[in-house]
């Protein structure tokens, strides 16, 4: 299937619960899954459109997109039950929804992050408040389409930022320095009710927020911000018990590490960050969740005083045995696993053990790379948007934000693994060009590109490698491109224009367009989907890759210590180093030059095209 034609699938979820359903329960129990797909449609999540309807025109009804009809090879008679069940599902749709409603559904402004993963699926809102995101057997509010928001105390739901400067995103702020609500203290909480969980479909759980934190944000109580998940069950009546973590240590951690000093003033430390845990539901009663965000305790300085959260997601994720902690990850089945090359298999998870011809947003997590653990570096980033005042391929601005569900595909052809990209960010980014000077004045705009990158699966050390010195006057690294994040948006070397220090020129994402009007970070993309949130606990994820295919990872080498700082396995010129369970391996060094990497460990493939 070919890619970048602008005109495929757009999917509003609905299916990729079906793969992730799929995966879980196995086929047999594919009706029952089918008979859940309609309920969803009843309540407005299931909009589709088929292949070839032009940008922007839903097909109300459709459950399950051609994608993943093709790959679950369905016979005649479930080919027919499935019609008959999109026929009712787009005849309730049609009569429960009004042509008003029809209309903000096709242009409603979808959200940013991992919700365009393959298990994910998203509700769409043209109202205020932050996005929610909410996995597949989950409804939110059988008889109501909005994400039921409660809001108490300082909080205020609404536009986040300059919409000149940061686009208008929507979502909660927390105020630490201002009493709305005039009782005396600076407190409040946001939360989101989600009903419809069942046991059948499993009881683990990713609670996620995107959260940017402003420099004068504070709290002066222990344990604030802090995010909660109380469980209930008969419906949400009888409410049995609930879990917090506190964002508190995540977040000042994040102001020391990712502080740069070289940053832009405007900015300050405040990045797009997630936060968040996953967790089991601890009774199998349990049917409906409520997630928060709450403070006490709020000492902020005026100015710069707010938490803003852009997304909230709620997603399953596979069964584990037995209760672990709350850091521990799903693992595929080791006898699941297909080897590929060097450290990449394919999770078939019980089905055909044949490799797919290509990875997208419907398989990306499948696609495993295994260090001491598997990870699965593409799942959730593999769809973008092509906003509003991009570019198009051909030039052109772009009136109307569009998904992209296939922003990214891979295939693996050979020793390599390929990868066709629009270089398109997933996540919030500056406006561009910045006319209001917030930045540095960038003149370029943001376009969708047609890249693909080759990636040795098996890569080499190269014996005459170099680093770069101290401001890349040896050329040890290319201008332009030198690797590529997991979200297909490209690295740079520290420097634009030759010997610009481009550090302090980017967006809260750590991003910007070249001249090549190509999105491009100089160092530690803050916003990039990882498969669990990077909070200092662990070893970081994976984030990328540097175009002789070694590895590139976030921030932190082990709980609390950063690998720019590690004395043990002390980073190298290249800002690499090795260890057993994940050979030679780059780590992202915030504020410290080469923040990304340092020059080429390996050797690189010579077939690569931009543009
Ligand atoms: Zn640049
Ligand atoms: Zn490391």
């Amino acid at each position: 299937m070919p890619d970048n034609d602008g005109s495929r699938t757009i999917i509003l979820e609905g299916f990729q619960v079906s793969t992730m359903q799929i995966r879980g329960i196995s086929i047999k129990r594919f009706v029952a899954l089918a008979l859940f797909c309609a309920f969803s449609a009843v309540v407005g999540y299931v909009l589709a459109q088929p292949p070839g309807a032009g940008p922007g025109r839903f097909e109300l009804g459709r459950l399950l997109p051609p994608g993943i009809r093709d790959q679950l090879n369905l016979d005649p008679d479930q080919a027919r039950g499935i019609a008959a069940l999109e026929q009712v599902a787009r005849e309730k749709l049609e009569r429960i929804l009004t042509p008003e409603q029809k209309l903000i559904l096709s242009n409603s402004r979808p959200p940013f992050g991992p919700g365009r993963g393959s298990d994910i699926q998203v509700r769409p809102s043209n109202k205020p408040g932050p996005t929610l995101s909410v996995g597949a057997p989950l409804t939110v509010n059988k008889n109501n389409d909005e994400p039921k928001i409660e809001i108490k105390g300082d909080i205020i739901e609404g536009v986040l930022g300059d919409i000149a400067r940061e686009g208008g995103m929507r979502g909660v702020r927390l105020l630490s320095a201002v009493d709305r609500n005039t009782d005396g203290q600076h407190a409040g909480s946001a939360s989101w009710t989600i009903e419809g969980l069942k046991p059948s479909v499993g009881r683990w759980y990713s609670f996620r927020v995107r959260a940017l934190v402003q420099d004068g944000f504070k709290v002066e109580k222990a344990g604030f911000p802090r995010l909660t998940v109380s469980f209930f069950r008969d419906n949400g009546t009888i409410s049995l018990d609930q879990i917090s973590k506190s964002m508190s240590d995540a977040m000042l951690r994040d102001r020391d590490n990712l502080k740069d000093e070289g940053t832009n003033k405007n900015l300050g430390a405040a990045t797009w960050r997630w936060h968040g845990f996953e967790f089991r539901t601890p009774f199998p009663e349990v049917d409906t969740v409520k997630l928060s965000i709450s403070f006490e305790g709020g000492a902020g300085a005026p100015q710069e005083s707010e938490l803003w959260i852009s997304e909230v997601a709620i997603r399953p994720i596979p069964d584990r045995s037995a209760v672990e902690p709350i850091q521990a990850r799903p693992f595929p089945a080791k006898e699941d696993l297909v080897p590929i090359a060097g450290r990449w298999y394919y999770d078939s998870a019980g089905g055909s053990r044949s490799l797919p011809t290509r990875f997208d947003h419907t398989n990306a997590g499948r696609l495993v790379y295994m260090t001491d653990k598997p990870e699965t570096p593409f799942a959730g980033n593999m769809s973008s948007w092509l906003r509003r005042g991009y570019l198009d391929q051909k030039g052109q601005p772009v009136e109307q934000d569009q998904y992209v569900p296939e922003a990214v595909v891979i295939s693996f052809e050979g020793k390599q693994l390929v990868m066709r990209s629009r270089n398109l960010p997933n996540h919030p980014t500056g406006v561009f060009p910045d006319r209001s000077r917030w930045l540095d004045g960038n003149p370029n705009i943001i376009r969708d590109q047609s890249y693909t990158w080759r990636l040795p699966l098996e890569p080499k050390e190269n014996p005459r490698h170099i680093a770069m010195d101290e401001r890349n006057s040896n050329r040890a690294l290319p201008m332009g491109p030198i690797g590529v994040a997991t979200n297909g948006v490209v690295f740079f070397n520290p420097f634009d224009h030759g010997t610009v220090d481009a550090v302090w020129r980017l967006d809260r994402c750590c991003g910007h367009p070249s001249p090549g009007q190509e999105y491009h970070y100089h160092k530690y993309p803050v916003c990039i989907n990882t498969p669990w949130v990077d909070d200092g606990a662990v070893h970081s994820p994976l984030i990328g890759f540097a175009f002789d295919g070694f590895p590139v990872y976030g921030p932190y080498e082990e709980a609390g210590k950063l690998a720019r700082d590690h004395v043990g396995n002390p980073l190298n010129a290249f800002n690499l180093h090795n260890d057993p369970a994940r050979g030679p391996h780059y780590h992202v060094t915030p504020g410290k030059y080469p923040h990304i990497i340092g020059g080429y460990w390996g050797v690189t493939e010579p077939q690569r095209r931009r543009g």
